[in-house]
């Protein structure tokens, strides 16, 4: 069997992608006293609009913690989206990127879906266009189209399958055992990495994720010499060179749990680093070190953190919330059609759970 790579008609212009650090050059700076003023006010609205706040691992701290004090929830993508499912409350507020709040409108559309930033892309989303990929599926009928949750839900109306990198390989190796051919989209690394594990019959799209892009095998190499006992958790968007360090290659719920049970004490770690708000909490005797983005001398977009995740912010989240703007839509045609290949997801997850 073999993966083969489609060099897709479409790439991102860098310079359309936003630095994280000039993200954060333009969030406002807090006192201590002004940010808990910010959280209370905040805490009221949530209760007051019976909304439930979903947050990703990969926002910040502050985030994280309103949506724990708040009955909300931090997970990935999977699990925020089913979370966002079961909850009762009529408002959801996804702190994440777009994709993350199109998804929890897919799944409910009688509730109201708002997020602090309309602007939070994902590379893989904005590297997967619509007409293009739809083309590129018309072209091999006979095969069947799996895409990661990182796509628009024009992407996932087309598919046959969602999946997050969680349950991708159960998944794949599922489908495979089924004779089915897979068209895969859009992450080329994950794509890679699941072919090699299940051997699977499998064309690939051409995107990549600007973060997990950016990790340098050679440099965690170096860092492996001065911590000799480390474990490097890697998130299956890495290149491949970086998969090749790994002790683990795991969703970011995945590497949660190998950082709870991993005996050594120092973990390198390649995935955005707003995980290590959870990671430490899960494994607080560990040492966490971020995995290097960059050699000597070079420089980073990113810098291990996602430009558009960090758009997320305690004052857009009150704005938000006092506003009710940033409120997600989704084309009723498109969101059936989505609600198809991602419920297809949601219930092979279940499948998997009752095992
Ligand atoms: S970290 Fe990468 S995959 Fe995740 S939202 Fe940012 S660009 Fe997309």
């Amino acid at each position: 069997m073999s993966a083969e790579l489609k060099i897709a008609p479409f790439t991102i212009p860098l310079q359309e992608v936003p630095t994280t650090a000039s993200i954060a050059a333009s969030t406002p700076e807090h006192s201590a006293a002004e940010k808990r003023a910010i959280i209370a006010e905040i805490k009221a609205e949530l209760e007051r609009q019976d909304a439930v706040l979903v947050a990703h691992y990969y926002t910040s701290a502050d985030i994280q913690q309103v949506a724990e004090e708040t009955g909300g929830y931090i997970s990935d993508s999977l699990d925020m989206a089913r979370f966002g499912n079961e909850h009762p409350a009529t408002t959801l507020v996804v702190a994440g990127v777009r994709f993350m709040g199109e998804t929890a409108k897919i799944l409910n559309p009688e509730k109201r879906v708002l997020m602090p930033e309309l602007k939070a892309e994902c590379s893989l989303d904005l590297g997967c266009p619509a007409d293009e990929f739809s083309a590129f599926c018309d072209e091999h009928p006979d095969r069947t189209i799996v895409v990661y949750a990182n796509t628009s839900a024009e992407v996932k109306a087309r598919a046959d399958y969602v999946v997050t990198s969680s349950i991708a390989v159960k998944l794949i190796d599922h489908l495979a055992g089924e004779g089915h051919k897979i068209l895969w989209a859009p992450d080329k690394h994950l794509g890679s990495y699941i072919q090699k594990v299940t051997d699977a019959d499998m064309l690939l799209w051409n995107g990549s994720c600007v973060v997990h892009d950016e990790f340098k095998s050679r440099a965690v190499g170096n860092l492996l010499q001065q911590y000799p006992d480390a474990a490097v958790l890697v998130h299956p968007e890495s290149p491949e060179a970086m998969l090749q360090l790994a002790t683990v290659i795991g969703s970011t719920t995945q590497l949660i749990k190998a950082a709870q049970t991993l005996p050594n004490k120092h973990l390198i770690v390649a995935t955005d680093n707003g995980i290590f708000y959870k990671m430490q909490k899960a494994a607080p005797d560990k040492i966490l070190i971020e995995a290097p983005t960059g050699g000597v001398g070079a420089t980073c977009r990113s810098c291990a953190h996602c430009p558009w995740m960090a758009m997320n912010s305690l004052d857009n989240l009150l704005s938000t919330l006092k506003k009710g703007n940033n409120e997600i839509h989704v084309d009723e045609e498109i969101r059936l059609k989505a609600l198809r290949s991602t419920q297809r997801m949601l219930d092979f997850a279940n499948t998997l759970e009752a095992e």
